[in-house]
């Protein structure tokens, strides 16, 4: 596949023209552009480059509203409502974030209800300043466009991908730490980014993760976007399936995944969803010394894992925490000379058309 290579700074920029001329009000432009390029920057490609077109595609067809500006309600002393109005999830996600930091520094937990919004981000971004700036641990739960089978059984697309985000913070020699624990993940085995991935660059996907139109399992990428994405882990996967739908679609009035497939006449374009981010202050939370007890009990933890860690790297295997591949992205993207990325030619030009 020929690829060319990009600065983080051309892809903001590529991505701040495009999206200003699918329409899209000026402050969305900006968080977005640089959402985007933070994927880039931690090397997470299936939420990068490739998802500006699918940006547009949802401005340019009127789907989603690029002149909304979120509207950030106090509906209860625990509850804040960013409500999107029909556009992306990440303005309104950072709209409603202070009142939500608040609330969880008062009263111990918070819950911040995104509604109306179309999400085509990660969620570790939603997570990671809770616990990096605010010291809070923070869990994201969002439900998405209907692409997966309930598994086993299921053979039709009745839930998203449903991705959960969970943050914990962690100490540093002057406080907190600005790599807290994160991880981030689709409950589907698969994010539905990585398969189309698969398919463009002709790779195969593991057997466990997408069935055909006829309900067989394939390992097939081009098969699985056709038929239906199965949950990570079998049965378990569908238990938190169900749950992210449950959490997303009820607390927000949003549409459940089969909802809004069966609202979107069966088009691929994007649908509107809700998303939940609960927050927890361990200065109040915990049942001993707050904060710092917290931060103590922590750091005992991963002291294991690392211990752990160098007993496997001397057996010659490795072990690693989920975010570590995202930092050591992020220093070398900041500090080591970071020469860019590589973006396919085909990518490339859609997006400059664009
Ligand atoms: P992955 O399976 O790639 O990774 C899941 C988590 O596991 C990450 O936190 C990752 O950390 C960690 N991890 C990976 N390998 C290891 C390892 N060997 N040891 C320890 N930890 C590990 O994620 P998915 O494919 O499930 O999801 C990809 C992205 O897609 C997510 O960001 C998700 O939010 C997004 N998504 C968005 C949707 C939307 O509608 N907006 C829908 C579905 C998914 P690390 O990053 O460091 O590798």
């Amino acid at each position: 596949m020929a690829t060319v290579r990009l600065s983080l700074q051309e892809c903001e920029a590529i991505c701040k023209k495009a999206l200003s001329k699918a329409g899209l009000n000026d402050a969305a432009t900006k968080i977005i552009s640089e959402n985007i390029t933070k994927a880039e920057r931690d090397g997470c490609r299936s939420h990068g480059l490739f998802r500006l077109p699918g940006y547009c595609m949802a401005l340019q067809s009127g789907r989603a509203n690029g002149k909304a500006l979120p509207e950030v309600k106090n509906i209860a002393p625990s509850c804040v409502l960013s409500d999107a109005r029909g556009g992306f999830a990440t303005p309104a996600c950072l709209a409603g974030q202070s009142l939500l930091v608040e609330k969880a520094k008062t009263n111990g937990v918070a819950v911040l209800l995104i509604r109306r919004a179309f999400h085509f981000a990660a969620l570790w971004p939603d997570v990671e300043p809770l616990a990096a700036k605010h010291g809070l641990v923070a869990m994201a739960f969002l439900n998405s466009q209907a692409f997966v089978a309930h598994w086993p059984g299921g053979l039709h697309r009745m839930y998203g991908t449903n991705p959960m985000a969970f943050a914990c913070p962690r100490r540093s020699a002057d406080g907190l730490s600005d790599k807290p624990f994160v991880f981030d993940q689709a409950t589907s085995f698969m994010a539905r980014g990585d398969m189309t991935l698969a398919a463009q660059s002709g790779e195969s996907i593991p057997p466990d993760a997408a069935i055909d139109q006829h309900g067989q399992k394939t390992s097939d990428p081009s098969a699985g976007l056709k038929g239906a994405l199965l949950p990570m882990a079998g049965h378990k996967g569908t238990c938190l399936a169900l749950m992210v739908e449950l959490l997303a679609a009820s607390f927000t009035g949003d549409a459940y995944a089969f909802e809004a497939a069966a609202t979107s006449g069966g088009d691929t374009l994007p649908t509107q969803h809700g998303e939940v981010i609960l927050a927890i202050d361990p200065e109040r939370c915990s049942a001993g010394g707050g904060r710092e007890a917290f931060l103590q009990r922590v750091e005992a933890l991963f002291d294991m894992v690392q211990a752990e860690a160098k007993e496997a790297e001397a057996a010659g295997g490795s072990l690693r925490l989920p975010s570590q591949r995202r930092w050591a992205n992020r220093k070398r993207a900041m500090e080591e000379g970071f020469e860019g990325f590589e973006v396919s030619e085909a990518l490339m030009s859609q997006c400059v058309a664009l």
